[in-house]
């Protein structure tokens, strides 16, 4: 199968066994550049799974996956790290903050990969701090922000190096319903500046939201539906 022009991801045929369970049982998928794409279905369908195979967290039992044009059974644990540090980012439904470590400095250390020194890691937080809008709490640290800002300083990790494509699994699932809306804007709002943005959640809501659903159960895509493109 070759990979579209335009493919930022592409799946064929992936299976991934955990002992004797099969939690993705030969999944097909392309997620094209641009684009914002919520994975819905019920617990235990496979679509953290289906993240992991996505983001080159794992890899499958059978089958391919190719993230940024990069075949991923083609590299090694150590390559799979470099491709992940340069091309993903990734948002998750814990916020993941080291405590006691401002704002500023969760986000500078997403960047450790990167090889800069710290005083320009710090300037590229700042920067990812002011994109969603916490400019002003760069010097808090995680207890003393709300958890909608948490998320979002977690979101800034996230870009910070300028990922060409954006995992969030739930990202919302800790949130009350006004900062869960507040994160799910800026998702957006990454997605129109460019970034490909990929969302799983068992929020129905959520997933209106998103131009491309695709559901996932015991383990298989079962609909890949798109909205028109006004419906965001
Ligand atoms: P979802 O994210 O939709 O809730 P998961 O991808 O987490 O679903 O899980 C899919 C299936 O795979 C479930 O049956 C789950 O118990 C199983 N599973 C997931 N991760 C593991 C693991 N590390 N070890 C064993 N079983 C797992």
């Amino acid at each position: 199968m070759r990979l579209g022009e335009q493919a930022i991801v592409e799946l064929a045929g992936v299976t991934k066994e955990y002992a004797s369970v099969a939690a993705l049982r030969g999944v097909d998928l392309v997620i094209g550049t641009g684009e914002l794409v919520a994975i819905v279905g019920p617990s235990g369908s496979g679509k953290s799974t289906l993240l992991h195979m996505i983001g080159t967290l794992d890899r499958p039992t059978a089958g391919g996956v190719r993230v940024a044009g990069h075949d991923v059974a083609g590299l090694s644990d150590r390559e799979l790290s470099a491709l992940r540090a340069r091309h993903i980012g990734f948002v998750f439904q814990q916020f993941h903050l080291a405590p006691g470590v401002s704002a500023l400095d969760n986000v500078a250390d997403g960047l450790l990969y990167s090889g800069r020194a710290l005083k320009e890691r710090r300037r590229q937080a700042g920067e990812a701090l002011e994109r969603v809008g916490l400019a002003d709490r760069a010097g808090h640290r995680p207890h003393e922000l709300s958890g909608g800002e948490q998320q979002r300083v977690a979101v800034a990790r996230a870009v910070a190096g300028g990922p060409d494509l954006l995992l969030a699994d739930e990202p919302t699932g800790n949130l009350d319903t006004a900062a869960g809306a507040g994160v799910l804007a800026l998702l957006d709002e990454l997605n129109r500046s460019g970034t490909t943005v990929t969302v799983i959640t068992h929020d129905l809501d959520v997933a209106a939201r998103a131009p491309r659903r695709i559901r996932v159960r015991d383990g298989l895509v079962v609909a890949d539906e798109r909205a028109g493109a006004t419906s965001r």
